[in-house]
């Protein structure tokens, strides 16, 4: 039987880790990443220190990205898949890039083609755009990466900074309904790394409940208040206003101390949500996967196939079917590669009993 040639679409930590798992089986697998280089949102977004073990997304990425690249699979960056027509041997792909397109016939098809930031505009009680000192993670994950943490209105180090959880997540008004399951730990993590670098800023978080589940709860949570002074307030931020001294004044309900308060700050985070990226929706309409309720692909059995479709030969991992964390997003891609893989053998075992 000739080797499994098996196409993956996206190259985030899922994608990645289906590629290695893929090779390292003795498949062919054929990597299609649209942006110029490997590594998925966290490399885009220029991500910082990684939860939980606060490591740097290189430490942790790079030889994942470097291992691939050395295990014979053939990664096109820069490149889209055009289109995908399934035949009684497999697909036959058009990919373009680099100004040419190419004709490949594969196997299977493995989709991991990521999330997309919560756009935090759309909640214009929280003035993002409005006040420069308002950010969402992205910018704060760039700043800390760029080790550079100040006021944008002004450039100065703040004196206080909060982060504000749920924006885009559980907020029933912008049709978000669930969870993002990394907003906590990406904003604890991140008040962890501003009291590292500089624990002169005090910092804040604004919850409702606290969402570390698992071992994060003591790496993160508890680690965060005992080891580096991260203070938290329950309560929800109704709205951010900027007072005459150009500070920011958060207004909100402290669920603890049952009062209204009114707490001037210097720098606002909100922790935006997952949802599906543009990737996501595109590929899932040309190849046919349904979308469930939320907006991300539908796994054949969310509880028992999580990494089928209900299309033969398509596999999903990572977070194009919702949220989750890398090492999560790294198991998935791995459980793809496999399910596509015995999809393959199987197919040439029935077509050679047939013949
Ligand atoms: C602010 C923030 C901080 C985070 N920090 C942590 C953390 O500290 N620890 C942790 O474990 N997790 C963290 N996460 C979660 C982590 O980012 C995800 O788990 C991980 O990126 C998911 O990997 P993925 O491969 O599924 O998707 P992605 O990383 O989104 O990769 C998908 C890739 O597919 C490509 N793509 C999309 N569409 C196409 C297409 N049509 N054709 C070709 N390529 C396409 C994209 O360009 C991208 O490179 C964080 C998330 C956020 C929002």
């Amino acid at each position: 039987m000739a080797s499994p040639k098996i196409l993956i679409i996206g190259g985030g930590p899922a994608g990645l880790s289906a590629a290695q798992d893929i090779t390292d089986a003795g498949g062919e697998a054929i990597l299609v990443e649209q942006e110029g280089f490997l590594g998925g949102t966290p490399k885009r977004l220029h991500y910082s220190l990684l939860a939980p073990d606060l490591k740097p997304v290189e430490e942790v990425l790079d030889p994942l990205i470097d291992s691939v690249q050395q295990s014979g699979a053939r990664c096109m960056t820069g490149a889209k898949v055009e289109s995908v027509n399934s035949g009684r041997n497999g697909f036959t792909v058009t990919i373009s890039g680099g100004g040419k397109k190419v004709e490949e016939k594969v196997d299977a098809v493995v989709v991991a083609t990521g999330f997309a930031h919560w756009d935090p505009h759309k909640k214009y009680e929280y003035a993002y755009g409005v006040y420069p000192d308002v950010i969402d993670f992205k910018d704060f994950e760039k700043m800390l990466s760029d080790g550079n943490i100040v006021r944008p209105s002004n450039g100065q180090v703040p004196r206080r900074v909060a982060w504000l959880l749920c924006v885009g997540s559980r907020d029933r008004q912008v049709g978000k309904f669930y969870c993002c399951r990394l907003g906590c730990a990406v904003s604890i993590k991140q008040a962890m790394e501003v009291r590292r670098i500089n624990p002169a800023i005090d910092t804040y978080v604004y919850y409702m409940d606290i969402r570390t589940y698992g071992f994060w709860e003591d790496k993160l949570y508890w680690k965060s208040m005992e080891e580096f002074g991260v203070k938290y307030i329950r309560g929800r931020i109704g709205s951010i206003n900027r007072g005459e001294d150009g500070r920011l004044i958060a207004m909100a309900e402290d669920t603890i101390l049952q009062r209204p308060s009114e707490v001037p700050l210097d720098m606002v985070v909100l922790a935006t949500g997952m949802e599906a990226s543009e990737g996501t929706r595109e590929t899932a309409a040309m190849l046919g996967l349904e979308l469930e309720e939320h907006g991300f692909v539908k796994p054949l059995e969310s509880d028992s196939m999580p990494v089928s479709t209900a299309v033969p030969g398509v596999f999903v991992c990572g977070t194009a079917t919702g949220p989750k964390a890398i090492p999560d997003s790294i198991t998935e891609g791995s459980a793809a590669a496999i399910k596509a893989l015995n999809y393959v053998r199987k197919r040439s075992i029935k077509v050679q009993a047939r013949a």
